[in-house]
């Protein structure tokens, strides 16, 4: 949550002819205020007082509770996984120390600031724990004054450590809470493109945006559709070149240009979809299939995808044959098709598009039944 920014407010009045409550024929008898809320940044001074038990490790200040010892043992236990799967990412060390705060409510909900969490030891929860950590620690190692770098590859890290912790999939439903936040907007965005709205009055560009369902939720999964396209080592390359103080860091295409270079791969067009424009989501479904077969019995299937958004991603789709299944990725770029072949070992029966690692306005239409031919 943000708490820095500045307040704008204009007052609004209102005429009304000869309404009860005035003397005049014509005259002001309602007032209203029309405010704004434009964050100036993601860190909010905070100060927290209570009586606080802390056990001070060199990296992490636990400030916990009376009666939650069990909870800060669970967060100091899960610091040193949480640090090194920090450190393999973002390779750097780390500046400084990073502190939790207990709340007394356990349904309070979380709230940070900086490398500064205040979030509930009451539950033990261990998983979460290490999350939560991750998240401040990548804050600690990697700072940065563009709100989707720096929330955005925080909440990233959260589910790439779901993935360590518990899988792809794991990590993908993690990712879905995210979806929820910026879906509705997003379609509003899809909406309003096509019926040709002109771009620059619409949605929010990741770039510059300060709403936090954009640069905490939309940023990671963009990061995540990144680290997809072009793999973990030259993400990992490019993040630990990535240098917020950079002179660099002034060019808007910085990020872009140090991912295309660890990854050998031009990716302005997902940039301009994703982090320069909002063109709202991709929208993908099968758009025809032809399965066929060599002449010395070899089983293939060409596919050819449509994506009906505004938005080009690099989509992963999962051919289904009898006695098994084969995921291939494959680029759609906005309002466009793209073809490929896959070979299969037995008799195609369904096609699935996207694993929910690319958000999408329309999930209903992504399976695809293959029929006998
Ligand atoms: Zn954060």
């Amino acid at each position: 949550m943000d708490a820095s920014g500045s307040l704008l407010c204009g007052v609004e009045t209102s005429y009304h002819g000869g309404m009860v409550g005035t003397n005049t024929e014509t005259g002001p008898v309602e007032n209203g205020v029309d405010c704004s809320w434009s964050p100036i940044g993601t860190v909010t001074p905070t100060f927290v007082k209570a009586r606080y038990l802390s056990p001070k490790q060199p990296q992490v200040s636990l400030f916990s509770l009376p009666g939650h010892e069990a909870g800060a043992a669970t967060y100091a236990n899960a610091f040193d996984p949480a640090a090194e799967f920090v450190t393999s990412w973002f390779g750097r060390r780390l500046n400084g120390s990073v502190e939790v705060a207990d709340f007394a409510d356990p349904s309070s909900a979380p709230f940070e600031s900086g490398t500064l969490l205040l979030a509930s030891m009451a539950a033990q929860d261990s998983k979460l724990a290490g999350i939560n950590l991750v998240h401040e620690l990548v804050h600690s190692a990697l700072p940065s004054s563009r709100p989707w770098v720096y929330e955005g590859l925080a909440h990233f890290a959260e589910a790439m450590y779901r993935q360590q912790q518990g899988g792809r999939q794991a990590a993908l439903d993690f990712l879905g809470v995210h979806r929820a936040a910026f879906l509705d907007s997003e379609k509003e965005v899809s909406a309003a493109l096509r019926k040709n709205v002109e771009q620059k009055t619409v949605g929010q560009p990741l770039a510059t945006t300060f709403d936090e369902t954009y640069y905490r939720s939309k940023a990671a999964y963009v990061w995540w559709m990144l680290r997809d396209m072009v793999g973990d080592d030259a993400l990992k390359q490019a993040i630990h070149k990535y240098r917020a103080e950079d002179d660099n860091d002034k060019d808007p295409k910085y990020v872009e240009q140090l991912i295309e270079s660890a990854g050998k791969r031009d990716l302005g067009w997902f940039f301009d979809d994703w982090v320069y424009q909002d063109r709202g989501l991709p929208d993908f479904h099968v758009q025809s299939v032809h399965p066929w077969k060599t002449d010395k019995g070899v089983q293939f299937i060409t596919v050819t995808l449509e994506n009906l958004g505004n938005a080009g991603a690099e989509v992963p789709f999962t051919v289904m044959f009898e006695g098994g299944e084969i995921t291939k990725r494959i680029e759609v770029r906005a309002k466009n098709t793209a073809t490929t072949r896959v070979e299969l070992s037995g008799t195609p029966i369904e096609i699935k598009v996207n694993d929910s690692s690319v958000p999408e306005s329309d999930l209903t239409n992504n399976v695809f039944k293959i029929s006998a031919p």
